[in-house]
């Protein structure tokens, strides 16, 4: 089995887009990523999964805290920044959720700690518990089959 055949089969997997967001030296930075899940209600933790070769990792690992932020459907520019795919010589403008940059706009704005790190293969998984939190109305950003994607495409095609 190789690489390409097992992303194609993973990009089957219809997800929502986030930005992943810390704070190191006084600098915000964010990475855009798809590996998200919800993991317990008591106490409220998530994890995230960042592969060995991200800036993002020894960031996170510095500074103990992350943001998740659930990307509307607007936002696909915001994603392509932080994944690299568009280049900006202008610093983005993060809010703050407490003491953590968060994306303006996004559909939820989730401020964690970090609670546990695992590493996995190539990746590692953080564990984060969830202390802070906004919820916003919209549609969000879709990736499948590695195309970014809207819920309006998808209405469009079943009616
Ligand atoms: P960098 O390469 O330093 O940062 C990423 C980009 O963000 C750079 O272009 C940088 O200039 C820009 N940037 C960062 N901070 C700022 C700022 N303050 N102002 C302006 N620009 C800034 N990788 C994973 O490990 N896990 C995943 O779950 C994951 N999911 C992904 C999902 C999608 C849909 C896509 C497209 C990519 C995904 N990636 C994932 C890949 C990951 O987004 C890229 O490899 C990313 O470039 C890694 O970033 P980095 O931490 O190495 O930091
Ligand atoms: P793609 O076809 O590579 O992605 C499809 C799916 O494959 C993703 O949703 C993810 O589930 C999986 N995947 C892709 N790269 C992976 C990796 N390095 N480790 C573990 N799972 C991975 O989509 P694309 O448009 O070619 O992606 C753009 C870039 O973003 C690529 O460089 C890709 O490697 C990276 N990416 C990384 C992850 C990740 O590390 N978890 C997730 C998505 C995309």
């Amino acid at each position: 089995m190789d690489d390409r055949q097992f992303r194609n089969a993973m990009g089957k997997f219809a997800t929502g887009v986030n930005v992943i967001a810390t704070e190191t030296d006084g600098e915000a930075y964010g990475m855009t990523a798809n590996a998200f899940m919800s993991v317990s209600l008591d106490p409220k933790l998530i994890v995230i999964s960042i592969g060995h070769q991200a800036k993002m990792l020894e960031r996170i690992r510095q500074s103990g805290k992350f943001s998740v932020n659930v990307l509307s459907c607007e936002q696909q520019d915001v994603s392509m920044i932080f994944a690299g795919q568009k280049k900006t010589e202008e610093k983005f403008e993060f809010e703050r959720l407490g003491d953590t940059p968060v994306v303006k706009d996004a559909l939820c704005q989730l401020s964690c700690e970090v609670y546990n790190e695992h590493v996995e293969g190539d990746h590692v998984l953080f564990i984060g518990k969830v202390n802070d939190m906004t919820l916003a109305d919209g549609d969000p950003l879709i990736f499948n089959c590695g195309k970014y994607r809207r819920l309006e495409e998808f209405a469009e095609a079943v009616q």
